[in-house]
C-alpha cells in the first residue's frame, strides 16, 4: 500500500533522512523506532506530506504523491494522522471534533457526519462525552477523541507519531488497547512509540531509525531477541 524509495529529507544543511527506502503492505502494523532525533516524526511527516521529502519518492496505492501534480489535501484525507499532543479543536465539543473534518472536506451532512462519529466515539470508549469539551477530559479521554477524529475521515492508512509519550503512566493502556482494536480490524498502520512491550505485541514489522537512516527492518520477534545491529542492541539495552 505504501512503497518509500530512496527519501532523503533536509532542512537546509542538516541531513535529516538519508536514503530510507521500505514498504507497508495493506493491513500491516508498522512500529518505527529509535532514539530521539534520528528522523522519525520526519519520516512519518513526509508519509502524508505535512513534510515535503527532498528527494525520493513515495507511492500511496501505486500514487506517487511526490509529484508535482499531487493534491495534499486528497492525501492527508486518505492518510490519517495522530500526534502526542492531541491538537483536538478546543472551541469545539468531543463531536464537533469529529464531524468537523467530514463535513468541511468530504461534503457529509451534518447528520451523516454525527452517526459516524457518534459509532467511532462508542468504539474509543466515550459515547457519554459527545457534548463535552477537550479541557474536561482526561490526557488518555483527548488521545482517544484524537484517534476517533482521525478516523472520521475513513482513511487507508493511520499515522501515529508517540500517541501515548503525553500521557500520565495511567492513562497509557487505554489508549494502547485503542490502537490494538484498530489494528484488529486490518487498519494499516504505521506507529512511533517508545512502548516496546506495544511493539513486540503488535506489531507485524519493527524498523529502527538511527541517523536517518534505516538500520534494521525485521519482525519484531526477531528485533528484540537478535538485533543484527550494535546500534539497536545499545539502543534495547536502554529501553528494556
Ligand atoms: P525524532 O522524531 O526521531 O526525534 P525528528 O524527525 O523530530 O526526530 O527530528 C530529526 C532531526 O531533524 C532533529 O535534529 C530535529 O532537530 C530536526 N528537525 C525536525 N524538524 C525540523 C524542522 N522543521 N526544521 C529544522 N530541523 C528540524
Ligand atoms: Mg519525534
Amino acid at each position: 500500500m505504501i512503497k518509500i524509495d530512496q527519501l532523503y529529507k533536509d532542512f537546509g544543511k542538516l541531513q535529516v533522512l538519508k536514503g530510507i527506502s521500505t514498504s507497508i503492505k495493506e493491513g500491516e502494523v508498522v512500529a518505527i523506532i529509535g532514539p530521539s532525533g534520528s528522523g522519525k516524526s520526519t519520516f512519518l511527516r513526509c508519509i502524508n506530506l505535512l513534510e515535503k521529502p527532498t528527494t525520493g519518492r513515495i507511492f500511496i496505492n501505486n500514487q506517487d504523491i511526490t509529484e508535482k501534480k499531487t493534491n495534499i489535501m486528497d492525501i492527508r484525507q486518505n492518510v490519517g494522522m495522530v500526534f502526542q499532543h492531541f491538537h483536538l479543536f478546543p472551541h469545539m465539543t468531543v463531536l464537533g471534533n469529529l464531524i468537523y473534518a467530514p463535513m468541511k472536506v468530504k461534503g457529509q451532512t451534518k447528520q451523516e457526519a454525527e452517526k459516524l462519529g457518534l459509532e467511532l466515539l462508542a468504539k474509543v470508549g466515550l459515547s457519554d462525552k459527545a457534548n463535552e469539551y477537550p479541557k474536561r477530559l482526561s490526557g488518555g479521554q483527548k488521545q482517544r477523541v484524537a484517534i476517533a477524529r482521525a478516523l472520521a475521515m475513513q482513511p487507508e492508512v493511520m499515522l501515529f507519531d508517540e500517541p501515548t509519550s503525553a500521557l500520565d503512566p495511567e492513562m497509557v493502556k487505554e489508549v494502547l488497547d485503542v490502537m490494538k482494536s484498530l489494528a484488529h480490524t486490518g487498519m494499516t498502520m504505521a506507529i512511533v512509540t517508545h512502548e516496546m512491550g506495544f511493539a513486540r505485541e503488535v506489531a507485524d514489522r519493527v524498523l529502527f531509525l538511527d541517523g536517518g537512516k534505516l538500520v534494521e527492518d525485521a519482525p519484531p520477534q526477531e528485533f528484540f531477541t537478535k538485533p543484527k545491529s550494535g546500534r539497536a542492541r545499545d539502543f534495547l539495552q536502554k529501553m528494556l
